[in-house]
């Protein structure tokens, strides 16, 4: 980076190390107080940053605090984060498919908030399941099955928590690379050496048009090559619900399907489709089309159903139970969601389902608050389906008696029916890949 810096540096110079290692290193340590990181982060958030700057901001918050230790287990670690969705559950099928084709996954997942679900409050509906893994137990449980699922520890890239937490409060979340720092920072901190990203796109996503979520998608590429990793990301549609299953233990039993063949085709697609680029950079295959056969496999062979029960197992969940309460376990308070009009269903706006899941209790609104492991919909029209006037939408169970008339009336406005039926959206809207 060029030397720009420094109090003579005409504004808006480009920062250098010093700068933004004196910087961070003095927020963490508490030396530099709240308001004066406040405004760094307001211009940043209006001059954005290069990716030379993005890069340094994402090192120097990862060295801010412990880096998981994989060594001497044998790589490439390949992991995928997603920037958050209404039903998305891609990590679930995502993770044993790739550990099955002989690539390692050290996944670290997040929680649900707002709208988007999160991956720990689907795994934890799992009864016994256990998402917060000691150092130990997750190198071990790679080790044993290719893959294991965890939460981002305290001692991991502590600088995120606190800048978070106060871009939250300060209007300065949705900055390129303020979230590429926060993002990148803590998936290399967790080991991995190369990286998929899902930059969803569209109504329940963060990144509402495809300018913004190719500008994200760009940045966490050429920020995360500038780190010496290998990165593809896909801009995938996030308009609609991603299957039929919005809610914690439902997304659980979709998943299982997908894991046998017999998933939602949406679903089952970005599935693979991200299997395949995984595998790929995890050097198991040449390009693509082999990355995708391999995937394939993994699920006709039903080896990565079998992974997926075994890291249940050692996760702390109940096989038994969960093979049990597939498809019936279920919240006692249902409602049904039916057609307002004849015609073709136009939408299905995943952002009002996502809000309408927070009600149910599939999500939260505050990191504090629990949430329902039996809650949420499942989804039997989707968009372009031909309907009649009472015709069954979804089912609806919610955490509890009060949560479904709230819960109903943003399903209602969160479904529109045209005369005409409308034209299928593309799932991967864009491929970028930084190798
Ligand atoms: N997710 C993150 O982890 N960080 C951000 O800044 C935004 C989304």
């Amino acid at each position: 980076m060029k030397k720009r810096g420094g109090p003579d540096a005409p504004r808006g110079s480009e920062l250098t190390r010093e700068e933004i290692e004196f910087l961070i290193g003095g927020y963490v340590s508490g030396s530099i107080p709240d308001y004066q990181v406040s405004s760094w982060l307001m211009s940043v958030f209006f001059n954005g940053m290069t990716f030379a700057e993005t890069g340094v901001l994402t090192d120097v918050m990862l060295k801010s605090g412990k880096t998981m230790d994989l060594s001497g287990i044998p790589g490439p670690f390949v992991d995928k984060h997603s920037t958050g969705g209404v039903g998305d559950k891609i990590s679930l099928p995502l993770a044993p498919i790739v550990a099955a084709a002989g690539v390692k996954v050290p996944m670290m997942s997040g929680r649900a908030l707002g709208h988007t679900g999160g991956t720990l409050d689907k795994l934890e509906s799992i009864t016994g399941y256990r998402t917060a893994l000691s150092i130990g137990e997750f190198r071990d449980f790679i080790q044993k099955t290719g893959f294991a699922m965890t939460g981002q520890t305290k001692e991991i890239v502590p600088a995120d928590r606190l800048l978070y937490a106060l871009r939250d409060v300060t209007g300065t979340v949705e900055s390129v690379p303020l979230i590429t720092a926060s993002i990148l920072s803590k998936k290399v901190a967790e080991g991995a050496d190369a990286l998929v990203f899902d930059v969803k796109c569209g109504s329940g996503a963060f990144m509402k048009n495809i300018d913004d979520a190719t500008r994200l998608a760009e940045s966490l590429a050429g920020t995360g090559k500038s780190m010496g990793k290998k990165v593809v990301a896909l801009i995938t549609d996030m308009g609609e619900p991603l299957g039929a299953a919005v809610g914690n233990f439902l997304e659980i039993e979709e998943s299982m399907d997908v894991l046998e063949g017999a998933g939602p085709a949406d679903v089952t697609e970005l599935t693979l489709a991200f299997a395949a680029w995984m595998i790929v950079l995890g050097g198991k295959a040449r390009g693509y089309d082999e990355g995708r056969l391999l995937a394939e496999e993994a699920v006709k062979s039903g080896r990565a159903m079998a992974l997926f029960m075994e890291n249940v197992a050692l996760q702390g969940g109940d096989c038994a139970k969960l093979l049990a309460d597939r498809g019936k376990r279920r919240s006692p308070h249902r409602a049904e969601f039916r057609a307002a009009a004849d015609g073709f269903i136009e939408t299905i706006d995943a952002f009002k389902t996502g809000l309408a899941g927070v009600y149910l209790g599939v999500g939260r609104n505050r990191t504090e608050e629990a949430v329902c492991p039996e809650a949420g919909m499942i989804i039997r029209k989707r968009r372009g389906d031909a309907v009649k006037k009472g015709e069954l939408i979804m089912d609806v169970y919610g955490k509890d008696e009060a949560s479904l008339a709230p819960a109903l009336a943003l399903l209602g406005e969160a479904v529109r029916y045209g005369q005409a039926k409308p034209k299928a959206s593309e799932l991967i809207i864009k491929e970028i890949t930084a190798l």
